[in-house]
């Protein structure tokens, strides 16, 4: 107690955690995520991260800064379960109903039903702000993509997994040979030099239009992660989606410049895909 204490202020007493049984939400990469309440009243989605895969006394040393993070745009995280060390390190966030965004776009699709332009522009412009946001704090995502990104109700998303990247060891992710890299989100300057910056996140953002407007769509589809490498470095870009309006694609266009310092902000973004959106609802 007191001098000299280490504790962290986000960690949550894993005794405080009733798993809802048979409610798993999801698997990911990293681990499973399922919904638990948090002292039996609050319901929330847990990550149990994979045992080996997180570099677990650095997140935990610098991890608090994304729960620092609040904006209407980024999924809540409230705290972490660390102990024993023996256990997997759990993730308490927001719960969202919707899923993620990827498998809605295309359950929708399936149906018969895809979103009008103007809900996927409005969605398009949700992701933007949380990212202006990002971006104001100076926190780099690196995994910006439409897996990512969670659906609250049909007409409003949200941002997951932030900043999270850098604390998954090389060997599970980062290492850029690795098949789970998302080397098709990617960069140029990230994939050839390891460069990250909030204008590599621009890049994907545009990737994450192209899913949008093609319904979740694969980037660069029919390529291997390796054939898509080399089309990255040569500058192919993707083709515009059928019947994607226009501004939309010249946006992705703006969005995969090679040169990051040609590429805009989200501070830039925002404000022109608010616009875009704006003029179909009124139309
Ligand atoms: P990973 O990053 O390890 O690949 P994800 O975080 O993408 O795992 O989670 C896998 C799946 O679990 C998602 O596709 C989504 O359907 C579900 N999921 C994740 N987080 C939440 C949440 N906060 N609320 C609801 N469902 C979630």
């Amino acid at each position: 107690e007191g001098v000299g204490r280490t504790e962290n202020p986000w960690e949550v007493d894993r005794g405080c955690l009733q798993e809802e049984v048979g409610e798993a939400l999801g698997e990911g990469q990293f681990g499973k995520v399922y919904k638990a309440y948090w002292n039996t009243s609050i319901l929330v989605a847990v990550k149990a991260m994979k045992h080996d895969c997180m570099k677990r006394t650095e997140f935990l040393r610098e991890g608090e800064t994304m729960r620092r993070l609040r904006h209407p745009r980024l999924v809540k995280l409230y705290g972490v379960v660390s102990k024993p060390e023996s256990e997997p390190l759990l993730l308490l966030t927001e719960l969202l109903p919707g899923g993620s965004l990827l498998h809605h776009l295309q359950a929708l699709n399936n149906k018969g039903t895809p979103h009008s332009h103007g809900v996927l522009a409005r969605m398009g412009a949700q992701v933007a702000s949380g990212m202006a946001y990002l971006e104001s704090e100076k926190v780099i995502h690196r995994d910006l993509a439409a897996r990512n990104i969670l659906v609250a109700d049909n007409l409003s998303v949200k941002i997951a997994d932030f900043g999270l990247a850098r604390f998954i060891k090389d060997d599970f992710y980062l290492r850029r040979s690795n098949i789970k890299f998302p080397v098709k989100w990617t960069s140029p300057e990230s994939l050839v030099h390891n460069i990250y910056t909030s204008k590599s996140d621009v890049w994907s953002f545009g990737i994450l239009m192209y899913e949008l407007f093609t319904h979740g769509g694969s980037p660069y589809s029919g390529l291997s992660n390796k054939e898509a490498r080399l089309s990255i470095q040569d500058g192919e870009l993707n083709r515009c989606p059928p019947d994607c309006p226009p501004n939309l694609y010249s946006m992705m266009l703006d969005c995969w410049r090679a040169n990051p310092t040609d590429r805009p902000s989200f501070s830039i973004i925002l404000p022109a895909i608010t616009s875009i959106a704006d003029s179909f609802i009124t139309q």
